[in-house]
């Protein structure tokens, strides 16, 4: 069965595995993407590339318009636009807090109610939304971020609270340290110390986030409601 899916900050990282994932399933994708121009294989994936900044709710509804338009109202939403300013509270601008926090909370906020309104008619839809480790963990320098990914926690199970009863399912998925753009950022020192706290000793892989985006918007998922999986080879166990 093809659905409609919609995933926030496509164009690249784990948002790219995860629009790779639902594409080679037979659904139908939209992406979208802030800056830049998308990759050239999103094309011949047959995935739709909608430009929307997460942070102007004016682009939000034209993006929801356009995906509707050529593929009918979104039926799995993913969440996955995110962004990090690091520094120590002690130097932190106000500015550079509520920029994480409008992006990964607000942001998610904007495009969750924007597709609530549809699956609330159709009966049925799957929101996922990817978080952290870090919104368990804390992480020296990522206050804001850490901020931003718990809050996302919160928001989900309240939000599963309310949808549950029209077979709407909201999980959380809380990724570990994965190899894309934001991570290659770190130095070699950083890396050394974050790889000697992870049980499985690697970097995760975008496609890792993929497989469990996809579980949790599946058939199979359809008792799960208000879950964070942990998809972070084992550094945020117990938390
Ligand atoms: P990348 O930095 O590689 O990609 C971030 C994506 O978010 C880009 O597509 C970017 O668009 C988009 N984006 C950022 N700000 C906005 C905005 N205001 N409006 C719309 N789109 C925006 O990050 P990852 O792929 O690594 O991360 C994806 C998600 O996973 C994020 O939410 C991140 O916090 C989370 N995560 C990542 C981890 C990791 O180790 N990599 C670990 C835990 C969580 P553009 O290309 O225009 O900048």
């Amino acid at each position: 069965m093809s659905r409609s899916v919609l995933v926030t900050g496509g164009n690249r990282g784990i948002g790219l595995a995860i629009a790779r994932a639902f594409a080679d399933s037979g659904d139908q994708v939209a992406i979208t993407y802030r800056s830049g121009e998308p990759p050239a294989e999103l094309t011949a994936l047959g995935v739709l590339a909608v430009k929307c900044d997460v942070t102007d709710a004016e682009q939000v509804e034209q993006a929801y318009k356009e995906v509707e338009q050529a593929h009918g109202p979104v039926e799995v939403l993913v969440a996955n636009a995110g962004v990090t300013r690091d520094q120590l509270v002690m130097r932190m601008t106000e500015e550079d807090f509520s920029a994480v926090l409008d992006t990964n909370l607000t942001g998610t906020f904007r495009v969750v109610k924007r597709a609530s309104r549809g699956m609330l008619r159709a009966r049925k839809g799957r929101v996922v939304l990817i978080s952290s480790v870090v919104a368990m963990l804390g992480s020296a320098g990522q206050s804001n971020y850490a901020a931003s990914k718990a809050g996302l926690i919160g928001f989900a199970r309240s939000l599963a609270r309310e949808l549950a009863s029209r077979n709407i399912t909201v999980n959380v998925v809380a990724p570990g340290i994965i190899d894309t753009d934001m991570t290659r950022v770190l130095s070699d020192d950083q890396r050394a110390a974050i790889m000697g706290q992870v049980p499985m000793a690697r970097y995760g892989l975008p496609e890792d986030i993929a497989a469990s985006v996809r579980f949790l918007s599946s058939d199979d998922a359809a008792y799960i409601t208000g879950a964070v999986i942990p998809v972070d080879g084992g550094l945020g166990m117990g938390h």
